[in-house]
C-alpha cells in the first residue's frame, strides 16, 4: 500500500466512521474480479458511502492524495468497467450502500432512486404503485441504478422504450473536484447548454460519481401476449416485425433465435422444450402487452400472426397459453449464453449495425468467420429490431483448452472490422471497460477518440475517475 493510500484510508476512516471503509482483504475479495470472471484486481480498501455527502467527502480525498477511485454498483457489467487495476494502485467504491428509493410518485410518473438500489428493487417498488419501470436484463437482481445509467444499459424492451438514456430525467452526481451536479428536478425543459446528465449516462465511472437518478415510468401492464414464431430466414423475422409494428403498437419485446441455439438450449437446460413441432431455420419472440385490461392483446396478435402465416412471412407460431408457458419462451432466450457455455468455448460480441442490415450482416459476417477460422461456428441472436445482436462464436470441437486465450483476440479482431465495415458498433450495450479499450482505440474514428480525451481531461484534470476504463 502506498503512503498516499495509507493516508487516505485512515483520514476517510475518521471522517466517515468504520461502516464506510473497508479494509478486511476477504470482504473486498469478492469484488475484485469481473462478472465474466476475465479480469482480476486488487485494491487496499473498498469504500462504502452511505449518503451523497460521504461522497463528496471521499472524492475530495481522493483527489487531495490522488489516488485514483473505482466506482462499483453490483459488478454485473461484461466488460470489466468496475474491476480496480491488478497492481492495486486504486481504491474500489462500492455504491451498494446508496440503495434508498427516496421518492415515487405515480403522477409525475418519477422515481428518484440512489445509485445503489437494485433493478429488481425498483421494479417491485413500481408495481406497488401502479406503475412500471421498463428496462429489464438477465442481472436485475444484482446490477444497480448508478450502474445502469454509467453503463447506458439496453435490454429486451428497447425496442419501444429506448435505452437507460431515453428513461432518466436527471442525475445527480459528485464531479471530481468535490461538487455536487443536482439533475433531479426532472424538469423536461431545460436548455442550459451542455447536458451534464447526458454526459455522465454511459461514462463509465470515467467523469464523476453518480449519486442518485430520476427515472420514468410508464403504467403497470395489464396483460401480455407472448408468442414463438418461426420463420425462414432473418430478413423474414425483420419483414415480420416490421408487419407487426403497421399495425400495432404493442410490441415491445421482439428476439431473434436461430435453430443452432435453440438446440444448444435444449440438449443444456433442464426442462426446456421446443414450442413448435417442427424445425425452423430461425425464430423469432414476440412480446406484446397492453396496460389496459379491456384489450384482448392475446387476441390482437393471434390475428395478426395468421395474416403473416397466410402472407408467407412466418412459417408457424404459437401463442403461450399461460404466465408460465410465457416464461418457458423466454427462458429458451435467456439461456441461450448459458447453453453455449455448457457446450464448450465461446467468444462473445455484441454488436449493432443499421436494423435493416442487420439480416445481410449475420449471413456475411458468419459465413467470413467460419471460412478464416475452420471449424468454428458462429451464431447471431438478440435484440433483432434494435440492430443489436449477441454475434458469438464457438470453437470446434477438438478446440485446445487455451483456444480462447490463443486464438480469441484474433476472432474479435476479425469480426469488429466487419462490424466497423458496415458502419457498426462494436459495443451496442456493454460499453468498452478495460476489455473493449483495445479494439475501441484500433477502430473509432480519431475525431471520436479526441473528444472522449478532451472531456475527460476538462472535467477530471487529476485523472482519479476510473483510470484505464473507456477513454484510449
Ligand atoms: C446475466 C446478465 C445479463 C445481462 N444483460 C444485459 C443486457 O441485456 N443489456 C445490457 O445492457 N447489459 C446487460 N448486462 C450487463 C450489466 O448487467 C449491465 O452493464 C449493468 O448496467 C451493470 O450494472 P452494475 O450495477 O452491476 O454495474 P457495475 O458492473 O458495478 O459497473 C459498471 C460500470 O459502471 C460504473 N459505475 C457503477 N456504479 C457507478 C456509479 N454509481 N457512479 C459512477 N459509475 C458507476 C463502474 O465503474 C463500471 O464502469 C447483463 C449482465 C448479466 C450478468
Amino acid at each position: 500500500m502506498t503512503e498516499a493510500e495509507t493516508a487516505l484510508i485512515a483520514e476517510a476512516g475518521r471522517r466517515l466512521g468504520p461502516k464506510s471503509v473497508i479494509t478486511n482483504p476477504k470482504e473486498i475479495e469478492p469484488w475484485l474480479t469481473d462478472w465474466r470472471g476475465r479480469m482480476h484486481g486488487a485494491a487496499p480498501a473498498m469504500l462504502a458511502p452511505a449518503s451523497t455527502e460521504e461522497v463528496v467527502e471521499i472524492v475530495r480525498l481522493a483527489a487531495e492524495h490522488r489516488v485514483p477511485l473505482v466506482p462499483q454498483g453490483g459488478n454485473t457489467g461484461m466488460v470489466a468497467g468496475s474491476t480496480p487495476p491488478p497492481d492495486g494502485s486504486a481504491v474500489l467504491l462500492s455504491m451498494r450502500r446508496m440503495n434508498k428509493i427516496r421518492s415515487l410518485s405515480a403522477d409525475n410518473r418519477l422515481a428518484v432512486a440512489e445509485a445503489g438500489v437494485v433493478l429488481a428493487t425498483l421494479h417491485d417498488a413500481a408495481h406497488e404503485a401502479g406503475m412500471r419501470f421498463p428496462l429489464t436484463i438477465g442481472s436485475r437482481g444484482s446490477c444497480t441504478i448508478g450502474g445502469l445509467t454509467s453503463t447506458n444499459a439496453g435490454g429486451t424492451q428497447v425496442l419501444k422504450f429506448g435505452m437507460m438514456r431515453s428513461l432518466i430525467a436527471g442525475v445527480e452526481a459528485v464531479l471530481p473536484d468535490g461538487s455536487v451536479h443536482s439533475g433531479l428536478s426532472g424538469l423536461k425543459k431545460d436548455n442550459r447548454g451542455y447536458s451534464l446528465d447526458q454526459l455522465l449516462i454511459g461514462a463509465e465511472g470515467t467523469l464523476g460519481v453518480i449519486t442518485a437518478v430520476a427515472l420514468r415510468l410508464v403504467p403497470a401492464i395489464a396483460t401480455r401476449a407472448v408468442a414463438w414464431t418461426g420463420v425462414a430466414s432473418p430478413d423474414k423475422a425483420l419483414e415480420l416485425l416490421r408487419f407487426l409494428e403497421a399495425r400495432t403498437s404493442a410490441v415491445e419485446g421482439f428476439e431473434l433465435v436461430p435453430q443452432d441455439s435453440l438446440d444448444l438450449v435444449l440438449k443444456h437446460i433442464p426442462g426446456t422444450r421446443p414450442p413448435l413441432s417442427g424445425k425452423h431455420k430461425w425464430h423469432a419472440l414476440v412480446e406484446a402487452t397492453t396496460a389496459d385490461p379491456e384489450t384482448e392483446i392475446a387476441a390482437e396478435l393471434e390475428r395478426l400472426l395468421a395474416a403473416a402465416l397466410q402472407q408467407g412471412i412466418i412459417e408457424d407460431a404459437v401463442i403461450a397459453a399461460s404466465e408460465a408457458q410465457a416464461e418457458a419462451f423466454w427462458k429458451l432466450r435467456d439461456t441461450i449464453s448459458e447453453a453455449e457455455r455448457e457446450e464448450g468455448q465461446t467468444l462473445a460480441h455484441d454488436v449493432s449495425v443499421a436494423v435493416a442490415d442487420m439480416p445481410r450482416f449475420i449471413a456475411e459476417a458468419s459465413r467470413a468467420v467460419e471460412a478464416a477460422f475452420p471449424g468454428v461456428i458462429a451464431s447471431g441472436f438478440g435484440h433483432l429490431g434494435d440492430g443489436n445482436i449477441h454475434f458469438h462464436v464457438r470453437a470446434a470441437s477438438h478446440a485446445a483448452p487455451d483456444w480462447y486465450e490463443r486464438e480469441g483476440a484474433e476472432i474479435t479482431r476479425f469480426v469488429d472490422d466487419v462490424v466497423t465495415q458496415m458502419g457498426g458498433s462494436i459495443s451496442a450495450e456493454h460499453g468498452i471497460g478495460q476489455l473493449k479499450l483495445g479494439e475501441f482505440e484500433r477502430l473509432a474514428p480519431p475525431g471520436r477518440v479526441h473528444a472522449l480525451r478532451a472531456i475527460k481531461q476538462a472535467l477530471d484534470p487529476l485523472g482519479i475517475m476510473n483510470p484505464g476504463k473507456l477513454v484510449p
